[in-house]
């Protein structure tokens, strides 16, 4: 079981033509022994970014500038490449990825597909064998190795996704949204196996516009807005008393959101985030802005957690 993961001030850009993107602009937060993390939050807030800093998977032009992410104590952004690939990428941190259960290769099978991602891992001798465990770990029949991603439900593809994030045994699994795209029945039995594997030790770092399904999985909640977060703490408080105004609007929203895609909250523009606005990042949309607000970046300790609200101060 992990112990823990402090990710501090992390700070990840990317450097574009367009100009410096600050897409992970300073997040920090914990996650004790046995939690698991909602990471909520409109399109383009940070989210994706955030969880390919820890995979150490960004594009050549992202950069993580500044920051710690710490697992169990280690410090694994000052690992070379060579031994985070041998100890840590898949094998104690895994991913999900957005849509991967799309991205499946139509020309092979599935067991050549598991194949390739052992076969780099000195796994190859006992494969058979992990492959079927992994299957029955997320309930498919191990007679799906012979078959076409094109022969599978989405429920089942999405399952088969999952199994391949667990061949290496990781104990953080990230999972980028991994019921959208999937009807309502479905959706709800990936969430019982994700409820599942978490009562089985691992970790889970939910990524999800539907606040709704967080609450079955996560007891600590961040809620990302342009590129920051706006409030980190307890699942229970930020349900039942939100304090950022943007947690308020999301929770409000609750009901709608189910199901739909890329939603954006809030009415407006998305925020710009080669040049972030000065003082608090939300003001522009906030029906409480006062002048402190233009001018410094609110900080303030809450309950287990923070929020970057100047009402609270
Ligand atoms: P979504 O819910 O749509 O996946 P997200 O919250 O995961 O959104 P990110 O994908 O991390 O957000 O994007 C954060 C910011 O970084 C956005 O402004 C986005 O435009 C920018 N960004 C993301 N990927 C790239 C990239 N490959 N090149 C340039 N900018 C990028
Ligand atoms: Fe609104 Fe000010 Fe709080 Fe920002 S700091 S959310 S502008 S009240």
């Amino acid at each position: 079981m992990m112990q823990s993961l402090l990710v501090d001030n992390l700070k990840t850009y990317y450097f574009t033509n367009s100009g410096v993107v600050r897409a992970v602009d300073g997040v920090t937060f914990e996650l004790k022994k046995g939690e698991s993390l909602g990471l909520a939050g409109e399109s383009g807030s940070g989210k994706s970014t955030l969880a390919l800093s820890i995979m150490r998977i960004l594009p050549s032009f992202a950069k993580i500038v500044s920051g710690r992410i710490l697992l169990d104590s280690i410090d694994i952004l000052s690992i070379s490449e060579k031994d985070f690939n041998k100890s840590f990428r898949w094998k104690k941190i895994s991913m999900i990825f957005q849509g991967a259960m799309n991205a499946l290769d139509p020309v092979y099978n599935i067991r050549d597909q598991l194949y390739e991602i052992l076969k780099y891992h000195n796994y190859k001798d006992r494969f058979e064998d992990r492959a079927k465990e992994v299957l029955e770990e997320v309930e498919l029949e191990s007679s799906v190795l012979n078959r076409y991603p094109h022969e599978l439900s989405g429920g089942m593809k999405q399952r088969v996704v999952i199994a391949s994030s667990l061949l290496l045994k990781p104990n953080l699994l990230i999972a980028d949204e991994p019921t959208t795209a999937l009807d309502v029945l479905v959706q709800a039995e990936i969430i019982n196996l994700l409820k599942r594997l978490k009562r089985e030790g691992m970790s889970i770092m939910l990524i999800t516009h539907d606040l709704a399904i967080i609450s079955e999985i996560a007891e600590k909640i961040c809620i990302m807005y342009a590129g920051e977060i706006a409030e980190f703490g307890r699942a229970k408080d930020i349900y039942t008393k939100p304090m950022h105004p943007y947690t308020q609007a999301l929770i409000k929203a609750i009901p709608r959101l189910r199901g739909e895609k890329k939603l954006s909250y809030i009415k407006g523009s998305q925020p710009n985030l080669i040049e972030p606005l000065e003082g608090c990042r939300f003001r522009d949309k906030c029906p409480y802005v006062m002048d402190v607000c233009k001018k410094t970046p609110p900080l303030i300790k809450s309950n287990d957690g923070y929020v970057r609200c100047w009402l609270y101060k």
